[in-house]
């Protein structure tokens, strides 16, 4: 066993290649799968999208024989993942509710046809699949319980499944079994809530690095003209016909958008299919399998698109529109080159994409637990989208926890590459940059916080904005018409300016104040007036002294 702890032995390497086509166990797989078979132990593994962690819940009971239960949330999933093994000549099948032929199948499960039993976590811990758990437990030698998607059972983490926290249970059904819980994202809190709430006991925990370095990070605010301007930014143009350079995944908010988006690019000439769980299951099926065999290059998808494609040669992960939270976000762009190869990952977002997220909650009657942490999740996923440092880091930080700043790297991300520009003097293309490549916010800090001390600092952000950008609205008295503010900064869009406005607030150059009683009479709820605060009317005078001094 002391071998074993180190590199597997021939035997297990044989299965592996005989059974799952893989040379060599990657090292965070072998290390479960060689506790799990040797030292019968727990394990939680949080591991990157793309590590392979199907193949740790898999191994097991095909190397020893025997039967693992995985619970995961998704039919389709689980689907998949019964016809790949099943296609490999290992013994699967799916339990659920709506499963049909459960009569057979049940006989198969104890003729011992099975080494790997899919339930959803519905069935397992309805009295029906409690009572059919406890059979195969007298019958059958049950090896391992697999809970795929732990992070689920947390109502810290991005994707809380009410049936998830009943699984604790199973530890009581079958006692001596070990459990591997494993999951792509899960924050310290969510770890320990997985721990608790399945009854782990002293498990090994693993984390495989979260970098996937062959992946490369952008971000644009959606511009006023349109989606297909937005687009071009990434898209090839080879001899006037558009397209996307390798197999592209387009994402967007709602079902609607990505049939509008679908529309677009096929006028344009690009083959393209929208794909979203409003269509009937025969067209998704159609559209999944065109896309994995590179019949057609772009698909154009909800979230409902993703979960369970094994395409490892995605090039592009397009969002049109902010992901919901960063953990969702990571989750996606995860789809892209798990070949390995470069591949990239760009957002278009305007920050009014996160209302669409919360109506999209209220209609499905998912509406949260917990508002505050729903709306702190949103603001990480907002401070990623709108940081000037590097993105990576931001998001290595986020999932592993404070990592050592790097330099600036080519294809990293856009940051670090408008970083490392050396152009600057091509002022055209590069306006307001300074002499790093960096924006310098000077001007449009003391235009923004002059507005708000013009204004008394009474307002809310868009009242100033309408000031600066010159805006006919009578919602402005007219006198300001004739401010000399007034107009000052249409040079850029009003989003640019309410990133302006968010980031001031953040870096405290803005104070917001909040009225106590914030709904006065049904109509008129405040959100709060900003005004300048002591280090932004700091900023204001020492930029009357220094009028040529750059600060942020
Ligand atoms: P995850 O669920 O962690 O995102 P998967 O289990 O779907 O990842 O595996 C991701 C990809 O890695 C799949 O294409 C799989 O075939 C491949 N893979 C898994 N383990 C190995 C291995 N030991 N050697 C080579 N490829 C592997």
């Amino acid at each position: 066993a002391l071998d074993d702890e180190q590199t597997p032995r021939k035997e297990y390497l044989e299965v592996l290649q005989r059974c799952f086509g893989h040379k060599t166990f990657r090292p965070m797989q072998w290390k479960i799968i060689s506790s799990i078979i040797n030292d019968k132990r727990d394990n939680c593994a949080i591991m990157a999208t793309g590590y392979g962690k199907s193949l740790c819940f898999q191994y097991p009971s095909v190397y020893i024989g025997g039967v693992t239960i995985v619970v995961s949330p998704l039919i389709s999933l689980m689907e998949d993942q019964v016809l790949s093994l099943t296609m490999s000549n290992i013994g699967a099948c799916l339990l659920g509710s709506a499963q049909n032929n459960k009569r057979q199948v049940l006989d198969d499960i104890f003729d011992n046809k099975y080494s790997l039993i899919y339930l959803t976590p519905e069935f397992c811990c309805g009295d029906y699949g409690q009572d059919l758990l406890k059979q195969m437990h007298q019958n059958l030698s049950i090896i391992l319980i697999a809970i795929d998607e732990a992070h689920c059972v947390s109502s810290w983490g991005h994707d809380f499944r009410y049936q998830y926290r009943e699984l604790g249970k199973l530890r009581r059904i079958l006692p001596n079994v070990p459990i591997l819980a494993v999951t792509a994202t899960a924050t310290p809190k969510v770890r320990s809530d997985i721990i608790s709430c399945l009854n782990l006991r002293n498990p090994q925990i693993l984390c495989s690095g979260f970098d996937r370095p062959n992946l490369e990070f952008s971000v644009y605010l959606k511009g006023n003209t349109g989606l297909f301007p937005d687009l071009r930014k990434v898209m090839t143009d080879k001899s006037k016909s558009w397209g996307f350079p390798g197999s592209t995944i387009i994402y967007c908010i709602t079902r609607k958008q990505t049939e509008e988006v679908a529309d677009i690019l096929q006028a344009k000439g690009v083959k393209c299919l929208a794909y979203h769980a409003g269509l009937p299951i025969k067209q998704r099926k159609d559209a999944h399998e065109l896309f994995v065999r590179d019949k057609i290059k772009v698909i154009v998808a909800t979230i409902a698109f993703g979960m369970g494609i094994d395409k490892p040669d995605v090039r592009n992960i397009i969002h049109y529109g902010a992901s919901k939270d960063i953990e969702s976000y990571y989750q996606e762009v995860g789809r892209a080159g798990r070949d390995g190869q470069p591949s990239i990952c760009v957002t278009f977002y305007r920050p009014a994409d996160f209302d669409l997220h919360q109506n999209i909650r209220e209609m499905s009657g998912t509406s949260d637990v917990n508002r505050a942490r729903r709306d702190g999740m949103e603001k990480i996923m907002l401070q990623y989208l709108e940081t000037r440092d590097c993105r990576r880091q931001f998001i290595l930080n986020h999932f592993e926890g404070s990592v050592t700043p790097k330099k600036p790297k080519p294809k990293c991300c856009d940051n670090c590459t408008r970083k490392l520009s050396q152009t600057v003097s091509d002022s055209n293309k590069y306006e307001g940059l300074d002499e790093h490549g960096l924006y310098d916010f000077t001007k449009d800090t003391l235009t923004f916080l002059n507005a708000v001390e013009a204004m008394g600092g009474k307002f809310g952000i868009g009242m100033y904005i309408l000031l600066i950008r010159g805006s006919k609205s009578t919602k402005l008295y007219s006198s300001y018409q004739k401010h000399p503010l007034y107009g000052s900064g249409k040079y850029q869009n009003e989003e640019w300016w309410k990133c302006i406005g968010r980031l001031l607030e953040r870096e405290n150059y803005l104070k917001k104040t909040v009225p106590n009683n914030r709904f006065k009479s049904k109509k008129t709820f405040s959100f709060g007036t900003y005004s300048v605060s002591d280090k932004g009317k700091q900023f204001i005078q020492d930029m009357k002294q220094e009028p040529t001094a750059t600060k942020k």
